[in-house]
């Protein structure tokens, strides 16, 4: 059983990696993110509640994070252990977390900031699988799955200073949180995705 929160601001990489250890250790990988968009294009009366948030960088209120994530995790596919992305955000999110369950370790992907609007204003996601991509290495239309590629809403420059803004004040403070429990691992994201992929390696327990 292996848990784990991959840590970060919007754009450090946070996905890309999660993505990666998820397979390779064969655990379930939980984006709250990609779970609201799913929500969305579904457009179930969850998705269609926290779109108004999304747009505007704001985060979606506490309770339906938590309950969304508590449903998740009961899942089959969490037995072996699962990785979070995107989640926790605030500290009511973290004590609601460590109340169900224990964490291993918490990844945290350092990225100056001043690097975050770039990377994420040339992000361009899948439609349907959900995977991330970065114009300057990828400039197809489409994924390797098939599907279409799109500059997702909150990834444009309006939204994505709001959302930087709400990480400091609202997120930030777990990184204290969690080094004060003795769970923080920080790696640096300033670097290749394979080498910050080696750098987390060879932080995670065995
Ligand atoms: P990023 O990490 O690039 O900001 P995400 O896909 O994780 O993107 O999140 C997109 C949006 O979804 C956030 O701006 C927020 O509105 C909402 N969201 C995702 N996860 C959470 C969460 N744990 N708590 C509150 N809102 C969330
Ligand atoms: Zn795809």
């Amino acid at each position: 059983m292996l848990r784990l929160i991959f840590f970060g601001p919007p754009g450090a990489g946070k996905g890309t990696q999660a993505e990666r250890v998820a397979k390779d250790r064969r655990i379930a990988h939980i984006s709250t993110g990609d779970m609201l968009r799913a929500e969305l294009r579904g457009a179930t009366p969850l998705g269609l509640a926290a779109k108004a948030y999304m747009d505007r960088g704001e985060l979606v209120p506490d309770d339906v994070i938590i309950g969304m994530v508590k449903e998740r995790i009961a899942k089959p596919d969490c037995q072996n252990g699962y990785l979070f992305d995107g989640f926790p955000r605030t500290v009511a999110q973290a004590d609601a977390l460590l109340a169900i369950t224990p964490i291993d370790r918490v990844i945290n992907i350092d990225v100056p900031f001043e690097r975050l609007v770039a990377r994420i204003s040339g992000r361009r996601m899948c439609d349907s699988c959900g995977a991330a991509y970065h114009v300057s290495t990828y400039d197809k239309g489409d994924c390797r799955c098939g599907g279409q590629l799109y500059h997702r809403d909150d990834d444009r420059p309006e939204t994505v200073e709001n959302r930087l803004r709400v990480y400091e004040q609202s997120t930030a403070p777990l990184v204290a949180y969690f080094a004060d429990k003795g769970l923080l691992a920080t790696v640096n994201g300033d670097a290749r995705i394979n080498e910050v992929e080696a750098e987390i390696a060879g932080i995670l327990p065995a």
